[in-house]
């Protein structure tokens, strides 16, 4: 199949917002075998919109279309293609019922225009919505396959992995499915982990390995194809299995976790309790740390303690210690962490000290940061940090090293 990716609305022409679906459905596309050749951008507007699909026919045989599928009079999207196939426009009843079914829950009034986000282009696939009210819709007609998707990325996305993807592959002649697992590191950089695996990233044709590092972070995206999806999860872990080997002391989770979950999983499982005192950090892991449904469980309360004052009044930390060492030290970091375990009656303690950045602080360079942590048994560490951002990366990262040796430290503890 060789695609082209239209998106439509006014917005991404202004520069309002980027054209992140094109990118999401590529990436997609990519990993299933299909080829992307052009994406377009077209405004909420009849002829223009019907020219692109005219161009789009003459060089394409499947053409996704996201956006204007919504209720108002600039989304035309499936009325312009219905025109152009030569069909009608009929309502589809499952998708109308749960269109009055929001409305009758949340108790809002529905409109005409409402009603309208249920009609569907005569003879084609319904593709539900799981999370907004307009459904998407494949129809092929003369070798072409159309694909209607909504635009809100939160809509969008859900809808092609659950409805879109199986779609395709069932028209696709070939009946091989492709599987990945994404692997995510952390604590090493990108250059070294591909050093490390070259000759995996050298002979790779089935299963691939793609690496993508971002945000300090590196994963590697094994993606296996094959008509079972058995052999496929044998092929990738085969290969998975041969990566850890190797760099397995840096990864800590796959698919979709992040740092802060795998480190409220591991207390949640080892039934600790947490609480943090924050300087450079300002709560950023506390923020963190409470986005996660189910932190409650972990996490007592923390103190953000930025100025030397609140570090010594509020939460305790010696002014001995701040004298000789200073606040960016190894000293203030352990004190900060056993305070505020103490003063929270936490199992854990942690805590964030350190120069985020632009001045430096103390005679200490920008990216000096001291983690501190303190282990239910009472035992405590404090590991320095020399990062090389900017004053937000550092900030960013210092959450990330945290949970890295924390999640370290409790792991290697029984
Ligand atoms: P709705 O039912 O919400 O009106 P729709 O299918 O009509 O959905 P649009 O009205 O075109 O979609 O876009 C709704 C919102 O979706 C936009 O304001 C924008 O935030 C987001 N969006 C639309 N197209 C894209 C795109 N190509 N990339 C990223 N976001 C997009």
């Amino acid at each position: 199949m060789d695609a082209e990716i239209i998106a439509v609305g006014s917005e991404l022409l202004l520069g309002q917002i980027a054209n992140t679906n094109a990118q999401y459905l590529s990436v997609q596309f990519a990993e299933m075998g299909i080829n992307v050749f052009y994406h377009t951008v077209v405004g909420d507007n009849h002829k223009r919109l019907e020219s692109a699909l005219e161009i789009a026919e003459s060089r394409s045989n499947l053409i996704v279309f996201t956006g204007g599928l919504g209720p108002t009079k600039d989304d035309l999207t499936k009325e312009t293609i219905a025109r152009h196939l030569g069909k009608k426009l009929v309502y589809d009843e499952p998708a109308l019922h749960s269109i009055e079914e929001y409305f009758r829950k949340t108790g809002r009034e529905m409109t005409e225009n409402n009603r309208k986000q249920a009609l569907i282009i005569d003879g084609s696939e319904v593709l539900p919505n799981d999370h907004g009210m307009a459904p998407g819709m494949v129809i092929k007609e003369k070798g072409i396959t159309y694909m209607l998707l909504p635009g809100p990325p939160k809509e969008m996305q859900p809808m092609f992995t659950a409805y879109g993807f199986e779609n395709l592959m069932k028209k696709m002649d070939k009946h091989e499915r492709i599987e990945s697992k994404v692997l995510r590191f952390f604590g090493i950089g990108e250059s070294l982990l591909e050093t490390k695996i070259e000759d995996l990233l050298d002979k790779q044709t089935n299963p691939t390995i793609a690496p993508l590092a971002a945000d300090g972070e590196v994963t590697l995206r094994i993606s296996a194809k094959h008509s079972s999806r058995e052999k496929c999860e044998e092929m990738i872990s085969e290969s998975e299995k041969e990566i850890l080997r190797r760099v397995g002391e840096f990864y800590y989770g796959a698919d979709q976790t992040s740092l802060i979950k795998e480190l409220v999983k591991e207390l949640t499982v080892r039934k600790l309790s947490i609480s943090a005192a924050e300087s450079l950090t300002g709560g950023m892991f506390q923020e963190q740390l409470t986005s996660i449904p189910g932190a409650g469980k972990v996490f007592k309360g923390g103190i953000v303690s930025y100025t030397n004052e609140v570090k010594a009044e509020v939460l305790g930390v010696s002014e001995d210690t701040i004298k000789k060492f200073g606040v960016v030290s190894e000293e203030c970091a352990l004190e900060m962490a056993q305070n505020v375990r103490k003063q929270l009656g936490a199992d854990v303690g942690i805590s964030f000290t350190g120069v985020a950045g632009p001045d430096e602080q103390e005679g200490k360079p920008v990216g000096t940061v001291f983690v501190g942590i303190v282990l239910p048994d009472g035992q405590s560490v404090a590991k320095q940090l020399n990062l090389s951002g900017s004053r937000a990366q550092n900030r960013i990262r210092s959450v990330k090293y945290g949970c890295h040796y924390l999640l370290h430290q409790l792991k290697n503890t029984q």
